[in-house]
Protein backbone atom coordinates (compact mmCIF):
# COMPACT_ATOMS: atom_id res chain seq x y z
CA UNK A 1 0.00 0.00 0.00
CA UNK A 2 0.97 3.32 -0.89
CA UNK A 3 1.14 5.01 2.52
CA UNK A 4 2.27 8.51 1.60
CA UNK A 5 -1.13 8.07 -0.72
CA UNK A 6 -3.02 6.65 2.37
CA UNK A 7 -2.13 10.29 4.93
CA UNK A 8 -2.48 12.41 2.13
CA UNK A 9 -6.29 10.92 1.64
CA UNK A 10 -6.84 11.36 5.21
CA UNK A 11 -5.60 14.63 5.46
CA UNK A 12 -7.81 15.82 2.52
CA UNK A 13 -10.90 14.09 4.60
CA UNK A 14 -10.44 15.77 7.44
CA UNK A 15 -10.12 19.55 4.71
CA UNK A 16 -10.26 22.68 6.80
CA UNK A 17 -11.21 21.77 9.45
CA UNK A 18 -8.19 19.72 10.94
CA UNK A 19 -7.53 22.82 13.29
CA UNK A 20 -10.75 21.99 15.50
CA UNK A 21 -9.68 18.44 15.92
CA UNK A 22 -7.70 18.10 18.86
CA UNK A 23 -9.08 14.97 20.15
CA UNK A 24 -10.38 11.60 17.97
CA UNK A 25 -12.51 8.71 19.71
CA UNK A 26 -11.68 5.48 17.72
CA UNK A 27 -13.37 2.26 19.10
CA UNK A 28 -12.63 2.56 23.11
CA UNK A 29 -10.08 4.54 22.74
CA UNK A 30 -9.35 8.76 22.83
CA UNK A 31 -6.45 9.91 20.88
CA UNK A 32 -4.61 13.19 20.77
CA UNK A 33 -2.04 14.97 19.22
CA UNK A 34 -1.88 15.21 14.94
CA UNK A 35 0.44 12.03 14.59
CA UNK A 36 -2.12 10.26 17.11
CA UNK A 37 -4.98 11.47 15.53
CA UNK A 38 -3.54 10.69 11.97
CA UNK A 39 -3.04 7.08 13.40
CA UNK A 40 -6.88 6.77 14.92
CA UNK A 41 -8.07 8.05 11.13
CA UNK A 42 -6.10 5.20 9.72
CA UNK A 43 -7.44 2.94 11.91
CA UNK A 44 -11.13 3.84 11.60
CA UNK A 45 -10.49 3.93 7.67
CA UNK A 46 -9.14 0.59 7.76
CA UNK A 47 -11.82 -0.85 9.63
CA UNK A 48 -14.65 0.36 7.55
CA UNK A 49 -12.85 -1.46 4.27
CA UNK A 50 -12.26 -5.03 6.47
CA UNK A 51 -15.05 -7.29 6.24
CA UNK A 52 -16.91 -7.59 9.42
CA UNK A 53 -19.31 -9.66 11.33
CA UNK A 54 -22.27 -7.53 12.05
CA UNK A 55 -22.77 -7.34 15.73
CA UNK A 56 -26.75 -6.81 15.36
CA UNK A 57 -27.40 -9.64 12.98
CA UNK A 58 -29.09 -12.90 13.84
CA UNK A 59 -26.50 -15.32 13.06
CA UNK A 60 -28.29 -18.64 12.49
CA UNK A 61 -30.66 -16.62 10.19
CA UNK A 62 -27.93 -15.27 7.98
CA UNK A 63 -25.78 -18.91 7.78
CA UNK A 64 -29.72 -20.41 6.81
CA UNK A 65 -30.30 -17.88 4.07
CA UNK A 66 -26.58 -18.96 2.75
CA UNK A 67 -27.48 -22.45 2.68
CA UNK A 68 -30.64 -22.03 1.19
CA UNK A 69 -28.74 -19.78 -0.96
CA UNK A 70 -26.37 -22.23 -2.48
CA UNK A 71 -29.03 -24.73 -2.36
CA UNK A 72 -31.07 -23.32 -4.69
CA UNK A 73 -27.74 -22.88 -7.11
CA UNK A 74 -27.23 -26.52 -6.92
CA UNK A 75 -30.56 -27.85 -7.86
CA UNK A 76 -30.59 -25.41 -11.07
CA UNK A 77 -27.56 -26.60 -11.77
CA UNK A 78 -28.61 -30.42 -11.47
CA UNK A 79 -31.56 -29.24 -13.23
CA UNK A 80 -30.12 -27.52 -15.97
CA UNK A 81 -29.26 -29.78 -19.00
CA UNK A 82 -26.74 -28.36 -21.79
CA UNK A 83 -27.71 -28.96 -25.18
CA UNK A 84 -24.98 -29.61 -27.33
CA UNK A 85 -24.00 -26.64 -30.11
CA UNK A 86 -24.67 -28.76 -33.56
CA UNK A 87 -22.07 -28.25 -36.55
CA UNK A 88 -24.73 -26.54 -38.54
CA UNK A 89 -25.84 -24.14 -35.44
CA UNK A 90 -22.34 -23.27 -35.79
CA UNK A 91 -22.02 -22.95 -39.36
CA UNK A 92 -25.11 -20.16 -39.42
CA UNK A 93 -23.54 -18.68 -36.26
CA UNK A 94 -20.49 -17.77 -38.48
CA UNK A 95 -21.86 -16.96 -41.28
CA UNK A 96 -24.19 -13.79 -39.31
CA UNK A 97 -20.90 -12.38 -38.45
CA UNK A 98 -20.28 -8.50 -40.40
CA UNK A 99 -17.30 -8.79 -43.04
CA UNK A 100 -15.03 -6.42 -43.65
CA UNK A 101 -14.18 -5.21 -40.25
CA UNK A 102 -11.01 -4.36 -38.76
CA UNK A 103 -8.97 -7.15 -37.46
CA UNK A 104 -8.53 -7.19 -33.19
CA UNK A 105 -4.87 -6.59 -31.75
CA UNK A 106 -3.85 -10.30 -32.69
CA UNK A 107 -4.99 -9.70 -36.41
CA UNK A 108 -7.70 -12.03 -36.29
CA UNK A 109 -10.54 -11.04 -38.83
CA UNK A 110 -14.73 -13.00 -39.01
CA UNK A 111 -13.00 -13.84 -42.57
CA UNK A 112 -10.12 -16.21 -40.58
CA UNK A 113 -13.13 -17.64 -38.83
CA UNK A 114 -15.18 -17.94 -42.06
CA UNK A 115 -12.23 -19.64 -44.13
CA UNK A 116 -11.08 -21.80 -41.10
CA UNK A 117 -9.85 -25.46 -41.61
CA UNK A 118 -11.78 -28.25 -40.29
CA UNK A 119 -9.28 -29.05 -37.49
CA UNK A 120 -10.25 -25.55 -36.08
CA UNK A 121 -14.27 -26.46 -36.42
CA UNK A 122 -13.95 -28.88 -33.83
CA UNK A 123 -11.80 -26.98 -31.37
CA UNK A 124 -14.09 -24.26 -31.70
CA UNK A 125 -17.47 -26.17 -31.34
CA UNK A 126 -15.36 -27.65 -27.75
CA UNK A 127 -14.67 -23.95 -26.77
CA UNK A 128 -18.29 -22.73 -27.51
CA UNK A 129 -19.75 -25.51 -25.91
CA UNK A 130 -17.41 -25.63 -22.70
CA UNK A 131 -18.39 -22.21 -22.05
CA UNK A 132 -22.00 -22.79 -22.11
CA UNK A 133 -22.08 -25.39 -19.74
CA UNK A 134 -21.33 -23.92 -16.78
CA UNK A 135 -23.41 -21.00 -18.14
CA UNK A 136 -20.58 -19.06 -17.86
CA UNK A 137 -17.40 -16.84 -20.29
CA UNK A 138 -14.51 -17.15 -18.65
CA UNK A 139 -11.85 -13.97 -18.64
CA UNK A 140 -9.51 -15.82 -20.67
CA UNK A 141 -11.82 -15.42 -24.11
CA UNK A 142 -11.43 -11.85 -23.97
CA UNK A 143 -8.83 -10.96 -25.61
CA UNK A 144 -7.38 -7.81 -24.04
CA UNK A 145 -7.39 -5.72 -20.38
CA UNK A 146 -6.93 -2.45 -20.57
CA UNK A 147 -5.90 -0.93 -16.97
CA UNK A 148 -7.62 2.44 -15.76
CA UNK A 149 -5.03 3.10 -12.88
CA UNK A 150 -1.41 2.33 -13.55
CA UNK A 151 -1.58 1.28 -9.70
CA UNK A 152 -3.16 -2.36 -10.79
CA UNK A 153 -0.74 -2.65 -13.35
CA UNK A 154 1.13 -5.76 -11.57
CA UNK A 155 -2.26 -7.46 -11.66
CA UNK A 156 -2.21 -9.55 -14.73
CA UNK A 157 -4.51 -12.01 -16.40
CA UNK A 158 -3.89 -14.93 -17.89
CA UNK A 159 -4.72 -16.89 -21.51
CA UNK A 160 -3.25 -20.21 -22.56
CA UNK A 161 -0.66 -19.35 -19.90
CA UNK A 162 0.38 -16.61 -21.54
CA UNK A 163 0.20 -12.98 -20.27
CA UNK A 164 -2.73 -11.37 -21.63
CA UNK A 165 -1.83 -8.41 -23.19
CA UNK A 166 -2.20 -4.91 -21.21
CA UNK A 167 -2.85 -2.22 -23.90
CA UNK A 168 -3.97 1.32 -23.14
CA UNK A 169 -6.56 1.63 -25.65
CA UNK A 170 -9.49 -1.12 -27.09
CA UNK A 171 -13.08 -0.65 -28.74
CA UNK A 172 -15.91 -1.58 -26.62
CA UNK A 173 -19.11 -1.66 -28.67
CA UNK A 174 -18.15 1.10 -30.98
CA UNK A 175 -16.59 3.69 -28.11
CA UNK A 176 -12.56 3.41 -27.66
CA UNK A 177 -11.57 3.14 -24.17
CA UNK A 178 -8.20 4.77 -23.84
CA UNK A 179 -6.29 4.82 -20.31
CA UNK A 180 -5.93 8.58 -20.60
CA UNK A 181 -8.14 10.09 -23.77
CA UNK A 182 -11.11 7.58 -24.78
CA UNK A 183 -13.15 10.74 -26.56
CA UNK A 184 -10.00 11.77 -28.15
CA UNK A 185 -9.02 8.23 -29.62
CA UNK A 186 -12.78 7.94 -30.33
CA UNK A 187 -13.16 11.27 -32.66
CA UNK A 188 -10.20 10.14 -34.27
CA UNK A 189 -11.46 6.47 -35.12
CA UNK A 190 -15.06 8.07 -35.97
CA UNK A 191 -13.41 10.52 -38.23
CA UNK A 192 -11.49 7.49 -40.14
CA UNK A 193 -14.72 5.75 -40.32
CA UNK A 194 -16.55 8.68 -41.65
CA UNK A 195 -14.22 9.57 -44.18
CA UNK A 196 -13.95 6.46 -45.62
CA UNK A 197 -18.25 6.22 -45.96
CA UNK A 198 -17.94 9.48 -47.59
CA UNK A 199 -15.27 8.00 -50.45
CA UNK A 200 -17.69 5.06 -50.74
CA UNK A 201 -20.41 7.73 -51.29
CA UNK A 202 -18.44 9.66 -54.28
CA UNK A 203 -19.88 7.49 -57.28
CA UNK A 204 -23.81 8.57 -56.33
CA UNK A 205 -22.25 12.01 -57.17
CA UNK A 206 -22.08 12.91 -53.56
CA UNK A 207 -18.50 15.23 -54.46
CA UNK A 208 -18.51 17.26 -57.59
CA UNK A 209 -19.37 20.49 -59.10
CA UNK A 210 -21.81 17.85 -61.44
CA UNK A 211 -23.07 15.63 -58.48
CA UNK A 212 -26.04 16.25 -56.97
CA UNK A 213 -28.00 19.42 -55.50
CA UNK A 214 -26.92 20.76 -52.27
CA UNK A 215 -30.24 19.83 -50.81
CA UNK A 216 -29.89 15.64 -51.34
CA UNK A 217 -26.50 16.18 -50.52
CA UNK A 218 -27.06 17.55 -47.24
CA UNK A 219 -29.44 15.00 -46.80
CA UNK A 220 -26.92 12.35 -47.60
CA UNK A 221 -24.38 13.79 -45.43
CA UNK A 222 -26.80 13.72 -42.51
CA UNK A 223 -28.19 9.92 -43.44
CA UNK A 224 -24.79 8.24 -44.00
CA UNK A 225 -22.15 10.14 -42.82
CA UNK A 226 -22.86 12.02 -39.68
CA UNK A 227 -24.36 9.30 -37.40
CA UNK A 228 -20.74 7.68 -38.27
CA UNK A 229 -18.90 10.99 -37.17
CA UNK A 230 -20.98 11.39 -33.41
CA UNK A 231 -21.14 7.76 -33.32
CA UNK A 232 -20.87 7.65 -29.01
CA UNK A 233 -20.16 11.21 -28.52
CA UNK A 234 -22.94 12.09 -26.55
CA UNK A 235 -21.72 9.64 -24.22
CA UNK A 236 -17.92 10.97 -23.85
CA UNK A 237 -19.03 14.86 -24.52
CA UNK A 238 -15.64 16.35 -25.66
CA UNK A 239 -14.92 19.17 -24.60
CA UNK A 240 -11.79 21.71 -25.77
CA UNK A 241 -8.81 20.07 -27.95
CA UNK A 242 -10.97 17.43 -29.10
CA UNK A 243 -14.34 19.28 -29.60
CA UNK A 244 -12.15 21.37 -32.19
CA UNK A 245 -10.53 18.89 -34.07
CA UNK A 246 -14.62 16.94 -34.91
CA UNK A 247 -15.81 20.39 -35.53
CA UNK A 248 -12.76 21.42 -37.87
CA UNK A 249 -12.88 18.00 -39.75
CA UNK A 250 -17.20 18.32 -39.78
CA UNK A 251 -16.79 22.04 -41.39
CA UNK A 252 -14.66 20.99 -43.92
CA UNK A 253 -17.07 18.34 -44.87
CA UNK A 254 -19.91 20.66 -45.22
CA UNK A 255 -17.73 23.00 -46.98
CA UNK A 256 -16.44 20.65 -49.58
CA UNK A 257 -20.05 19.16 -50.20
CA UNK A 258 -21.88 22.49 -51.03
CA UNK A 259 -18.94 23.67 -52.69
CA UNK A 260 -17.51 26.56 -50.54
CA UNK A 261 -14.38 28.02 -50.00
CA UNK A 262 -12.07 27.08 -47.26
CA UNK A 263 -12.10 30.26 -46.14
CA UNK A 264 -16.02 31.01 -45.85
CA UNK A 265 -17.08 32.17 -42.51
CA UNK A 266 -18.24 29.75 -40.04
CA UNK A 267 -21.86 31.00 -39.26
CA UNK A 268 -22.77 31.23 -43.25
CA UNK A 269 -22.43 27.53 -43.97
CA UNK A 270 -25.02 26.71 -41.15
CA UNK A 271 -27.10 29.09 -42.35
CA UNK A 272 -27.08 27.41 -45.86
CA UNK A 273 -26.89 24.33 -45.26
CA UNK A 274 -29.30 24.61 -42.47
CA UNK A 275 -27.07 22.32 -40.13
CA UNK A 276 -25.92 22.34 -36.79
CA UNK A 277 -22.73 23.31 -35.25
CA UNK A 278 -20.44 20.19 -34.18
CA UNK A 279 -21.08 20.85 -30.63
CA UNK A 280 -24.85 21.75 -30.77
CA UNK A 281 -25.21 18.18 -32.72
CA UNK A 282 -23.44 16.28 -29.64
CA UNK A 283 -25.17 18.03 -27.25
CA UNK A 284 -29.00 17.42 -29.41
CA UNK A 285 -27.46 14.03 -29.27
CA UNK A 286 -27.04 13.96 -24.95
CA UNK A 287 -30.16 15.39 -24.46
CA UNK A 288 -31.79 12.75 -26.20
CA UNK A 289 -29.98 10.29 -24.63
CA UNK A 290 -30.95 11.73 -21.23
CA UNK A 291 -34.89 12.29 -21.78
CA UNK A 292 -35.08 8.01 -23.11
CA UNK A 293 -33.44 7.62 -19.10
CA UNK A 294 -36.00 10.29 -17.98
CA UNK A 295 -38.92 8.33 -20.09
CA UNK A 296 -37.75 4.72 -18.99
CA UNK A 297 -39.48 5.42 -15.47
CA UNK A 298 -37.75 5.40 -11.81
CA UNK A 299 -37.58 1.00 -12.14
CA UNK A 300 -34.56 1.18 -14.58
CA UNK A 301 -31.39 0.83 -13.36
CA UNK A 302 -29.78 4.01 -15.83
CA UNK A 303 -32.65 5.96 -13.95
CA UNK A 304 -31.49 5.56 -10.18
CA UNK A 305 -27.91 6.29 -11.48
CA UNK A 306 -29.20 9.42 -12.33
CA UNK A 307 -31.32 10.28 -9.44
CA UNK A 308 -28.21 9.37 -7.33
CA UNK A 309 -25.82 11.30 -9.43
CA UNK A 310 -27.86 14.91 -9.42
CA UNK A 311 -28.31 14.58 -5.80
CA UNK A 312 -24.87 13.88 -4.83
CA UNK A 313 -22.59 15.50 -7.24
CA UNK A 314 -21.55 19.12 -7.09
CA UNK A 315 -21.24 20.95 -10.17
CA UNK A 316 -17.79 20.78 -10.55
CA UNK A 317 -18.10 16.87 -10.73
CA UNK A 318 -17.28 15.06 -13.80
CA UNK A 319 -20.28 13.39 -13.64
CA UNK A 320 -21.68 12.57 -17.22
CA UNK A 321 -25.12 13.90 -15.63
CA UNK A 322 -23.42 16.61 -14.71
CA UNK A 323 -22.30 17.85 -17.61
CA UNK A 324 -25.85 17.36 -19.01
CA UNK A 325 -27.11 19.51 -16.24
CA UNK A 326 -24.38 22.14 -17.66
CA UNK A 327 -26.04 21.67 -21.16
CA UNK A 328 -29.71 22.04 -19.59
CA UNK A 329 -28.67 25.51 -17.75
CA UNK A 330 -26.65 26.77 -21.51
CA UNK A 331 -29.96 26.35 -23.54
CA UNK A 332 -32.23 27.54 -20.51
CA UNK A 333 -34.26 24.40 -20.49
CA UNK A 334 -36.30 23.94 -17.73
CA UNK A 335 -36.07 27.49 -16.93
CA UNK A 336 -38.20 28.36 -19.92
CA UNK A 337 -41.63 27.90 -18.34
CA UNK A 338 -40.34 30.40 -15.35
CA UNK A 339 -39.31 33.26 -17.56
CA UNK A 340 -42.12 36.38 -17.70
CA UNK A 341 -43.31 37.04 -21.36
CA UNK A 342 -41.30 40.34 -22.29
CA UNK A 343 -43.61 43.49 -23.05
CA UNK A 344 -43.96 43.69 -26.84
CA UNK A 345 -44.86 47.08 -26.83
CA UNK A 346 -43.38 50.09 -28.54
CA UNK A 347 -40.99 52.02 -26.17
CA UNK A 348 -40.56 54.75 -28.59
CA UNK A 349 -44.28 55.91 -28.49
CA UNK A 350 -45.33 53.60 -26.38
CA UNK A 351 -48.60 53.05 -28.37
CA UNK A 352 -48.72 49.58 -30.40
CA UNK A 353 -46.51 46.54 -30.35
CA UNK A 354 -43.21 46.79 -32.01
CA UNK A 355 -43.39 44.59 -34.84
CA UNK A 356 -40.97 45.04 -37.95
CA UNK A 357 -44.07 46.64 -39.87
CA UNK A 358 -43.94 48.81 -36.86
CA UNK A 359 -40.35 49.68 -36.94
CA UNK A 360 -40.40 50.17 -40.65
CA UNK A 361 -43.40 51.88 -41.27
CA UNK A 362 -45.78 53.11 -38.40
CA UNK A 363 -43.87 54.24 -35.31
CA UNK A 364 -44.66 57.80 -35.01
CA UNK A 365 -41.40 58.38 -33.44
CA UNK A 366 -39.33 57.76 -36.37
CA UNK A 367 -41.35 59.63 -38.42
CA UNK A 368 -39.21 62.37 -39.67
CA UNK A 369 -36.20 59.95 -40.31
CA UNK A 370 -38.43 57.90 -42.44
CA UNK A 371 -40.22 60.32 -44.53
CA UNK A 372 -37.60 61.54 -46.75
CA UNK A 373 -35.98 57.95 -47.40
CA UNK A 374 -39.90 56.26 -47.92
CA UNK A 375 -40.91 58.58 -50.56
CA UNK A 376 -38.05 58.39 -51.90
CA UNK A 377 -38.42 54.64 -51.97
CA UNK A 378 -41.69 54.45 -53.10
CA UNK A 379 -40.86 56.67 -56.12
CA UNK A 380 -38.36 54.74 -57.51
CA UNK A 381 -39.58 51.34 -56.55
CA UNK A 382 -42.36 51.67 -58.46
CA UNK A 383 -40.69 53.47 -61.32
CA UNK A 384 -38.28 50.16 -61.10
CA UNK A 385 -41.26 47.30 -60.51
CA UNK A 386 -44.08 49.24 -62.53
CA UNK A 387 -42.52 48.26 -66.10
CA UNK A 388 -41.23 44.57 -64.86
CA UNK A 389 -43.83 42.89 -61.78
CA UNK A 390 -47.28 43.04 -62.61
CA UNK A 391 -48.16 41.96 -59.47
CA UNK A 392 -48.73 44.27 -56.04
CA UNK A 393 -46.15 44.43 -53.86
CA UNK A 394 -45.65 45.15 -50.21
CA UNK A 395 -43.34 47.87 -49.07
CA UNK A 396 -41.89 46.26 -45.94
CA UNK A 397 -40.98 43.53 -47.59
CA UNK A 398 -38.98 45.63 -50.76
CA UNK A 399 -37.21 47.33 -47.71
CA UNK A 400 -36.29 44.25 -46.00
CA UNK A 401 -35.48 42.38 -49.40
CA UNK A 402 -35.43 44.67 -52.64
CA UNK A 403 -34.43 41.74 -54.45
CA UNK A 404 -37.62 39.74 -53.42
CA UNK A 405 -40.06 40.57 -56.36
CA UNK A 406 -36.78 40.04 -58.97
CA UNK A 407 -37.48 36.41 -60.73
CA UNK A 408 -35.27 34.70 -63.33
CA UNK A 409 -37.36 36.29 -66.02
CA UNK A 410 -36.58 39.64 -65.05
CA UNK A 411 -33.64 41.50 -67.20
CA UNK A 412 -30.48 42.39 -65.81
CA UNK A 413 -30.96 45.92 -66.28
CA UNK A 414 -33.68 45.71 -63.52
CA UNK A 415 -31.33 43.86 -60.82
CA UNK A 416 -28.55 46.42 -61.52
CA UNK A 417 -31.06 49.32 -61.35
CA UNK A 418 -31.80 47.74 -58.11
CA UNK A 419 -28.46 47.26 -57.27
CA UNK A 420 -27.40 51.13 -58.21
CA UNK A 421 -30.68 52.93 -56.78
CA UNK A 422 -32.98 51.07 -54.57
CA UNK A 423 -30.49 48.90 -52.56
CA UNK A 424 -28.85 51.39 -50.88
CA UNK A 425 -31.56 53.43 -50.23
CA UNK A 426 -33.33 50.69 -47.77
CA UNK A 427 -30.30 50.25 -46.24
CA UNK A 428 -29.66 54.01 -45.27
CA UNK A 429 -33.30 53.84 -43.88
CA UNK A 430 -33.11 50.51 -41.97
CA UNK A 431 -29.91 52.25 -40.71
CA UNK A 432 -30.57 55.47 -39.72
CA UNK A 433 -34.08 53.73 -38.07
CA UNK A 434 -32.26 51.84 -36.21
CA UNK A 435 -29.66 54.59 -35.12
CA UNK A 436 -32.44 56.80 -34.25
CA UNK A 437 -33.98 53.96 -32.13
CA UNK A 438 -31.04 53.80 -30.09
CA UNK A 439 -31.03 57.26 -29.65
CA UNK A 440 -34.66 57.60 -28.42
CA UNK A 441 -34.20 54.53 -26.04
CA UNK A 442 -30.39 55.97 -24.88
CA UNK A 443 -29.14 52.65 -25.31
CA UNK A 444 -25.46 52.27 -25.07
CA UNK A 445 -23.43 50.11 -27.53
CA UNK A 446 -22.29 47.03 -26.50
CA UNK A 447 -18.76 46.81 -27.13
CA UNK A 448 -18.00 44.26 -30.11
CA UNK A 449 -16.02 41.43 -29.24
CA UNK A 450 -14.90 39.93 -32.17
CA UNK A 451 -13.33 36.40 -32.00
ZN1 LIG B 1 -43.58 52.94 -31.86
Amino acid sequence: MDSKLFYQLIKKQRGKLNRFIDELQVGESSLKGDNNILEGWKTHFANLAKESDPMNFDQDYFELVDYEYLQIIQICLAAYKHEEVTTAEFEKALHNLNRNKSADIFGITAECLLFRGEKLDSTLLQVINASFQPCYISNNLKTVKTNNKETFAEDTWSMNNKAMPIVTKTSHIGIQRNTTDSAGSTIKENLKKARRSLYSLMHTGLHGENGLDPLSAISMLQTFIFPIMFYGLEILLPTGKNLELISKQYKRIIKQIISLPVNVADPAIYVISGLLPAEAVIHKKALILFGSIWRAGYTSTEWKIAERQLGFKCIKSNSWFIAIKAIFLKYEIGAVCNKITPDGTCLMCKKNEETMNHFLLICEELQCIRKPLILEIISIGSMLFARQVDSTFDISTIIVNPYFYCTQLNSEALISDIDTKLEPLCRSLCYKLHARRYQLLDLTKKPRIIK
